[in-house]
């Protein structure tokens, strides 16, 4: 079984992010990381693999900039077999449109999947939608937000709690899977893991080596586009009520009615 599971590089959300100048989230100047959500998905793709107990492997796919490889390193790390990151300057600003795009091409180029995993959002964009359109892409079935996942054989049978009700779901593999933050804590990469993972393939991949064409992507033909941005306000300091002579508890009721709290 052929196993990608797609991993994004994110800012660190304790690092002091940043827009660039037309906008975009700055990718390069702050310190990123292996975006969480998808720790799960690597975590759920080794775990299916280690329940085939064959010659099932795990390939991490991520696109982004130079420093983006250190996504896959920590899948890698993680347990997965092999890496493929897709950096070209073109790829810039790229909407979740193109960063389907370029995916889907890479996942192509990998060869064939029997299932591709994803996250349930990235922790930067969280925008959700990526897996969906790499499914369109890729004409499989998509199977998404997965707390609990069973694999028999070429059959996939997920758990997704929805708000009114937890659906249980059956597929045929080749499908697109997103996994959910309750599918199981992601393994921490071992001493042994951290040393393996230095010699396993990792491979970088241009545009022009999945066959896109660098005028599919970037912020020129990204369908959104953030206008302006401005920093959040510094919090202010609290308002403490005192109740010193008796008046504390009307003092508290105008506060949260001036609030529209009550
Ligand atoms: C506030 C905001 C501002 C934005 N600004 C712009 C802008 O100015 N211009 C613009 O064009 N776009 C912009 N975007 C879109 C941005 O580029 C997204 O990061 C990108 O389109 C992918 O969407 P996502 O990160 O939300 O992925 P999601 O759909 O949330 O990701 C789901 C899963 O898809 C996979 N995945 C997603 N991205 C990657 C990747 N790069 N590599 C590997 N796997 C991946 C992961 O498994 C992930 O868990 C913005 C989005 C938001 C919400």
């Amino acid at each position: 079984m052929n196993i990608v599971v797609c991993v994004k590089y994110v800012p660190d959300a304790t690092a002091d992010r940043q827009f660039e100048s037309d906008n975009t989230v700055d990718r390069v100047g702050v310190d990123g990381l292996l975006s969480e959500l998808d720790e799960y998905a690597v975590e759920q793709a080794l775990q299916i693999k280690e329940k085939a107990g064959d010659d099932t492997e795990v390939t991490a796919v991520c696109i982004g900039p130079e420093k983006a490889v250190d996504a896959v390193r920590k899948a890698l790390q993680m347990g997965a077999d092999k890496g493929i990151h897709v950096v070209d300057d073109a790829i810039a600003g790229s909407d979740a449109v193109a960063t389907s795009l370029v995916l889907a091409k890479a996942v192509e180029k990998a060869g064939p999947a029997d299932l591709v995993v994803c996250g349930m959002a990235s922790t930067d964009a969280v925008m959700s939608v990526v897996p969906a359109m790499l499914a369109e892409r890729l004409n499989l079935p998509q199977v998404t937000l997965a707390s609990v996942i069973e694999t028999q054989g070429d059959q996939v049978r997920v758990k997704r709690d929805g708000d009114t009700a937890t659906e249980v779901i059956g597929a045929t593999m080749p499908l697109v899977l997103s996994v959910t933050d309750q599918s199981g804590e992601a393994r921490y990469p071992s001493f042994k893991g951290i040393m393996a993972a230095k010699k396993k393939p990792l491979e970088t991949w241009s545009l022009s080596d999945i066959g896109v064409d660098a005028g599919d992507v970037g912020l020129s033909v990204a369908w959104t586009a953030v206008e302006e941005t401005t920093p959040r306000p510094p919090r202010t300091a609290g308002e403490i009520v005192k109740d010193e002579d008796g008046s504390g508890a009307t003092a508290l009721t105008e506060f949260l009615a001036s609030k529209k709290f009550i």
